[in-house]
């Protein structure tokens, strides 16, 4: 596989997700950084996006719920490069019904070096980052040379 090094721009788009028992977590989460938040896009499962817009006042564009595929309308948009950060609260303590798409999102995030948060902790340290409201560069899949090498 080849790489190839892209940029972030200075506004970011950030997709957020949060289980049921986390979403009280996320909310806490949004309000604390309403400001910074503000400041980019953001997209959002069905479900956690209405509870942003309402509870933490931020304008989100939100997907269709997670259980019914919102988890890989992320994910599509991660291969597609409209998504800059993945803030993901997933349940390490309750099953869910959408495992698989939950375990595909975190590996698209993965092959495509998305910057994810899966806790409170990890994302506090994201978005403090000085790099976080900055231009930024990571390396991603060189799909046309990934291409070309099959064909
Ligand atoms: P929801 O989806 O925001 O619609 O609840 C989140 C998820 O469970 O993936």
């Amino acid at each position: 596989m080849q790489f190839k090094t892209i940029n972030s721009n200075k506004t970011k788009s950030i997709a957020l997700v949060a289980h049921d028992n986390m979403k009280p977590s996320l909310i806490k989460w949004c309000h604390k950084y309403q400001h910074q938040l503000a400041q980019h896009n953001l997209f959002a499962t069905g479900t956690t996006g209405a509870l942003i817009k309402k509870e933490a006042g931020l304008a989100v564009n939100a997907l269709i719920s997670g259980p019914l595929g919102g988890d890989q309308q992320i994910g599509a948009l991660i291969t597609e490069q409209k998504v800059d950060v993945l803030i993901f609260f997933w349940d390490p303590l309750e099953a869910q019904p959408h495992d698989p798409d939950v375990k595909a999102l975190l590996r698209l995030a993965a092959v495509w070096n998305i910057p994810v948060a899966c806790n409170n902790a990890s994302a506090d340290l994201l978005i403090t980052s000085s790099l976080f409201a900055e231009p930024f560069e990571r390396t991603v899949p060189d799909y046309d040379s990934y291409i070309a090498e099959r064909t």
